[in-house]
């Protein structure tokens, strides 16, 4: 079947209960997508195999249906597409683009320069001496290794809404794993794989994750696939300026369901924190499609309160 000309995504990892800061960036994913008549496709990101809890994936599906998300086509599910992943390890290790890393993550802690608060540690570049053919000799003394991305370049990108990016990939993270010791591959290689088969064209998620984007960037060269648009929206945070945890409260969307509050009045909280509404009053998703807008979402993280929760 020829895939549709447009479609975003909804990619929810089953490491535990969707809560209300995944459900703004689920709704604004699906709007954008489906606004403009595009398909939705949705994929169940468990390679993070120690975290995935059992049940949890039925529980995202069940949670989308009841914020009124809907979705064209099967789930893709990520445990079971690993053959493509190997194959797209093969094409990178063909041509020289990664190279086998057997340090721990204390090795390069102690290897790298600290980093400022909130820095992510850059690989120190111990291995990237190593080509591919030293996997076999690696094999043959049992060592286990990872396969690190050389990072050549830094490949700046517009954002649809954050705008322009220009990350130091080289000075922020450097090389970085695509697939990991122990097995399997890391988020960055399955993503871009699977987006790029899922014929996804418009990647909407939180921007915790805009680090990610120039390490898919440069795996979408290196693969030869098309990369997709990216727009990356703020997250929900709570009073305290921090990222929604369980110290804010249960705004587990299980939780909130039980205790009786509608899928409405929390689509309304979420439409008027984008600017969709005047204020938060109870609306269905798919009654949002002529307000939605990318450029009315504030730049600034959306500031969950006590008193805004117990209003809904
Ligand atoms: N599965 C990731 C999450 O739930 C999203 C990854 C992505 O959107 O690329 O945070």
């Amino acid at each position: 079947p020829s895939l549709p000309l447009f479609a975003g995504r909804l990619a929810p990892s089953p490491t535990g209960a969707q809560h209300v800061g995944n459900a703004r960036t689920y709704l604004v994913a699906w709007l954008s997508a489906r606004a403009r008549g595009g398909a939705v496709k949705l994929r169940i990101e468990d390679i993070d195999s120690p975290r995935i809890k059992s049940g949890a994936a039925e529980q995202a599906m069940h949670d989308l249906h009841w914020l009124g998300l809907d979705w064209d086509g099967e789930p893709a599910v990520q445990t079971e597409r690993l053959s493509h992943y190997e194959a797209a390890l093969e094409v990178l290790k063909q041509n020289e683009l990664v190279y086998p890393c057997t340090c721990t993550r204390s090795d390069i802690a102690s290897a790298a320069s600290a980093p400022h608060a909130g820095e992510e540690v850059t690989y120190p570049g111990t291995c990237a001496h190593r080509c591919v053919a030293d996997a076999l000799k690696l094999r043959e003394e049992g060592r286990p290794f990872a396969w690190r991305f050389r990072v050549t370049e830094n490949l700046p990108f517009t954002d649809r809404f954050a705008g322009e990016q220009h990350i130091d990939l080289k000075h922020a993270g450097g090389d970085f794993v695509v697939w990991k010791n122990g097995g399997g591959p890391a988020y960055q290689l399955a993503v871009v794989v699977d987006d790029a088969a899922m014929g996804v064209t418009e990647v909407v998620r939180g921007d915790d994750l805009i680090p990610s984007t120039p390490r898919q960037l440069l795996l979408y060269r290196a693969l030869d696939l098309a990369p997709p648009a990216f727009a990356h929206i703020p997250l929900v945070v709570g009073e305290d300026g921090r990222r929604l945890a369980k110290r804010h409260g249960d705004t587990r969307l299980s939780a909130l369901r039980a205790a009786g509050v509608k899928p409405e009045a929390l689509v309304g909280l979420l439409a008027w924190s984008c600017g969709w509404l005047d204020r938060p009053e109870p609306v269905a998703s798919r009654e949002l499609l002529p307000r939605f807008r990318l450029e009315s979402i504030p730049a600034k993280p959306f500031v969950l309160t006590a008193e805004l929760l117990r209003q809904i």
